[in-house]
């Protein structure tokens, strides 16, 4: 029994082991071993440096650093909320802020636009996938929000929609508000994007749930600009009417590759118009966690949006990470699928890939034995990053 600190935040146990694990692998590196770190999630060049958009560096070369120490705006400023909105919802976009109403403001990287969310939207409970990103459970442990979990597969390898509708339907009748989580594309960890006619299904019958009870989804599009069909869900509700509420979670800390300087973006997009209060209570959100967003990063991010020439570079900057990953991911395929028993489960595109594999602390302690370094998660799926996987030869 501790004295001082409260008995309840002891008992959110450890998500750093990825952390802590590259730090081991990149000890034994610097001491001259040869060692495998498929750990970090963080793109990494194939020459060993972090991946970062050149003009983010020119912009900062040249930035008179002053203009940036003052506070900035709360929800990041209208030029912020416009370049966001256009890259995200990209050539939807004028049409998209037609059809719906949209909102946005900056966060403290996708981490704090998913805090909102789950602060914010949630009732009691949110339905998050069965494998998924780990900081999702330490967020609604935090906010004391309950889960439900959907399976992700079916037999066929494909999202199971059936079964995710089916596990919505079984707990309607004990929620005020169904709050459910897709993480696409791109999905941590196991790199899976949703098709356009598995989106339409998805809005399909989300909108007939909606007519009973609200429907909000968060769409956490942290890899977005990893895939090779990337804005499949802005085409589809461009298509078809989305009756029911989506707030879509931003991460610039991958499309750019600034992720210490912690950027991101909420965004509202709904029938509903409810961006009033979309916005008050986001602001107060922010106002009482880290009450600004970052100056310095919402500077960068509009001086590469204030040109279109930028952007091209930015899309062909994205694209040569794109298929270097799926070189990546095909190697390690090729090098790993025999030792661990079988293909991945189904990878499309993004920065990790993940085995199904009994006792995975076990083998992955085994693996580390052989100076291969992998994330087991849940004891039954070793993750291999492939955004930081430099293949054997290290
Ligand atoms: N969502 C997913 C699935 C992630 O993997 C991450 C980061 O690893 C985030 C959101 C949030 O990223 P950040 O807060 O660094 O922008």
């Amino acid at each position: 029994m501790k004295k001082y600190i409260n008995q309840d935040v002891l008992l959110t146990g450890d998500s750093t082991l990825a952390f802590s694990l590259n730090h081991e692998a990149n000890k034994k590196r610097k001491n001259g071993e040869k060692v495998v770190n498929a750990t970090v999630g963080s793109m990494y060049n194939s020459d060993g440096e972090l991946a970062c958009f050149s003009l983010i560096d020119k912009y900062l070369k040249n930035e008179k650093l002053n203009s940036s120490r003052a506070y900035a705006q709360i929800d990041g400023g209208s030029k912020f909320n416009r370049n966001i909105q256009k890259w995200i919802l990209d050539r939807n976009y004028e049409y998209l802020i037609k059809k719906y109403n949209v909102s946005s403001l900056a966060t403290m990287g996708g981490t704090g636009a998913l805090s909102i969310c789950f602060k914010n939207y949630i009732d009691e409970t949110v339905f998050l996938p069965s494998i998924g990103w780990s900081n999702y459970e330490l967020i609604a442990n935090f906010f004391n929000k309950k889960i439900n979990y959907y399976s992700l597969f079916n037999n066929e390898g494909n999202l199971d929609i059936e079964g995710l509708i089916e596990t919505i339907k079984i707990e309607k009748k004990n929620l005020k508000k169904i709050t459910i989580l897709i993480n696409d594309p791109a999905h941590n960890p196991t790199g899976y994007s949703l098709s356009k006619d598995e989106w339409k299904k998805i809005i399909r019958e989300l909108n007939e749930i909606n007519k009973e009870t609200p429907v909000v989804l968060l769409l956490d599009v942290a890899y977005i600009d990893f895939a090779k069909e990337n804005r499949n869900f802005f085409e589809i509700i461009s298509d078809i009417d989305m009756d029911f509420l989506c707030l879509v979670s931003v991460s610039l800390s991958k499309t750019l590759g600034i992720y210490g300087y912690r950027l991101g973006s909420l965004i509202y997009i709904g029938k509903a118009n409810e961006k009033e209060e979309f916005l008050t209570s986001s602001k107060i959100f922010v106002r009482s966690t880290w009450s600004n967003p970052n100056h310095l990063a919402i500077k960068a991010f509009n001086y590469v949006f204030n040109d279109e020439n930028n952007v091209i570079l930015l899309k062909q900057f994205l694209k040569n990470n794109i298929d270097e990953l799926a070189r990546r991911a095909e190697k390690v395929i090729n090098i790993y699928n025999e030792k661990l028993g079988g293909l991945p489960l189904t990878y499309k595109d993004g920065f990790f890939l993940t085995f199904k594999k009994d006792d995975a602390n076990e083998f992955a302690l085994k693996l580390k034995n052989e100076n291969i370094y992998v994330l087991p998660l849940q004891n039954k799926y070793l993750r291999f990053a492939v955004c930081s996987y430099l293949g054997e030869e290290n």
